[in-house]
């Protein structure tokens, strides 16, 4: 019988022993807790959601829908779980946490093929295994990963700005342009006069922020906050990322007042990062107050600004295909760990990294089709990226359809073809 070593009982590390036991793999999950808890677990059951109950939206013009369907389709441990806790909540998923996370232990403590040790792994695992120790990494664990993974290599703190969809972005407004002129016209500048600027700033300076806990206090001075630069005076962005000098707005042909600068996020230009936005504000407050930034009036965010401590590899410099280890063949690393973000972008990571490790103890090639968001996440895990950061689901990731369509449409079709080409995919692959 093959066995398998997978480290952390969380959301991926869950999803990927279930897979790997299914398919007659003994499995030996690691987890520390209770004995050893983080700081914001509160239980001992595995998979425990540490925030909110809520996995997200579940209609299939959605990401989070999408990313839904994939999973059930591979017959996901967690959702299925998820769907027997449901609680009633619109048009989204959510559980009741309690039921969710004792089901999903109750379900992998019973699989004969699957040993739970509760105990803190403090060793770099041998192949073939699966770390999957979340962004709450204990930290004695983070240390044995930084010295087999290299110095760097761990990153410690999740400081991510805003991502919107290009499409959503109202372009007679906001304008291609280089500082002074110098490289190319890479930043697409969204100007402000003085009014819009005040309105914008007391608006920001009021807003509400994520309540944090204690092992959030305190922000790094190179990487503050949006909002808590603001707080520091009226002039304070003029002089930071909402600095106006060296662009012209061809509109008037003068410098405005203040610019807001959006960077590519992808190759193809769907996807447009708030340069220096990284910031604590609650995610209803984000879109109410960036959206008074011309330009961005009706901005659709791909993913909020983010500032919480969160463990995670450099990926793009250690994986190859499917979250493993470049430098250790066999060893793979899954969930937030690796760089994805969100409860079920982790357990699909895990589901992915089982598949990958399976094909390759039983000579399979695993190889998802890139139209599915479990296949670009993993894919974006890959790009080169300095300034690499965990990724949620959107629909930017996928490979763009050309035709002219309403958003709505448009998203309807990125799922169709993503559940047809898994369908296609599973039927040859299972
Ligand atoms: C404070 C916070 C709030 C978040 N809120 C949300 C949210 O509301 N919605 C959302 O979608 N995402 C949220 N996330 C992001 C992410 O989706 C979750 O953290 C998710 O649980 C990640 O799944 P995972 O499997 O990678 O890690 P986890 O689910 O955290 O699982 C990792 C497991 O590994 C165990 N472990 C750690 N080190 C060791 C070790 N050395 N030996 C043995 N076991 C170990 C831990 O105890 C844990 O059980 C949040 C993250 C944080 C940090």
């Amino acid at each position: 019988m093959l066995k398998v070593t997978v480290i952390g009982g969380g959301l991926a590390g869950c999803e990927a022993a279930w897979q790997l036991a299914r398919r007659g793999c003994q499995v030996t999950l690691y987890e520390m807790r209770p004995q050893t808890m983080t700081p914001a677990h509160s239980t001992g059951h595995l998979a425990e959601l540490v925030c909110s109950n809520s996995l997200g939206a579940s209609n299939l013009d959605s990401a989070g829908g999408l990313l839904k369907a994939e999973l059930r389709q591979l017959n996901s441990l967690i959702m299925e779980c998820a769907d027997a806790a449901r609680v009633p909540a619109g048009g989204a998923l959510a559980v009741d946490r309690e039921v969710f996370s004792r089901v999903v232990t109750k379900r992998i403590e019973e699989n004969p093929n699957i040993q739970v040790r509760r105990q803190l792994c403090s060793e770099f695992p041998l192949p073939p295994a699966i770390i999957a120790t979340g962004p709450l990494t204990d930290t004695a664990f983070a240390r044995v990963l930084t010295d087999n993974l290299g110095e760097g290599m761990l990153s410690f703190y999740d400081a991510a700005s805003p991502i919107i969809d290009a499409s959503s972005i109202d372009f007679s407004k906001a304008f291609w342009g280089s500082r002074y002129g110098k490289g190319g016209e890479d930043y697409l500048n969204c100007p402000m006069d003085s009014e819009e600027y005040k309105r914008f700033w007391t608006e920001l300076i009021e807003a509400k922020t994520v309540l944090k806990k204690d092992f959030e206090k305190g922000f790094f001075e190179s990487c503050l906050p949006v909002e808590v630069l603001a707080q520091r005076g009226a002039k304070t962005l003029l002089f930071g990322p909402l600095k106006p000098v060296g662009l012209l707005d061809p509109r008037s042909g003068k410098q405005p007042f203040a610019v807001v600068q959006l960077r590519r996020e992808d190759v193809n230009g769907t996807m447009f990062n708030m340069v220096g936005f990284q910031t604590n504000l609650v995610w209803g407050e984000q879109k109410r107050v960036f959206r008074l930034i011309p330009g961005l009036e009706k901005a659709e965010f791909y993913r909020f600004g983010v500032m919480h401590r969160n463990s995670f590899i450099n990926s793009p410099k250690l994986l190859v295909k499917n979250y493993q280890l470049k430098d250790f063949p066999g060893v793979y690393v899954a969930g937030q760990l690796a760089g994805v973000e969100g409860y079920l972008e982790s357990t699909g990571s895990g589901l992915v990294a089982a598949l990958d490790l399976w094909g390759k103890l039983t000579g399979r090639d695993v190889a998802l089709p890139a139209e599915t968001l479990l296949g670009a996440l993993a894919n974006y895990t890959l790009r080169p990226n300095p300034n690499f950061q965990p990724m949620n689901a959107n629909f930017g990731l996928l490979p763009p359809i050309e035709a002219k369509l309403n958003k709505k449409e448009r998203r309807k079709q990125y799922s169709e073809r993503s559940l047809k080409s898994l369908l296609v995919w599973v039927k040859y692959f299972e």
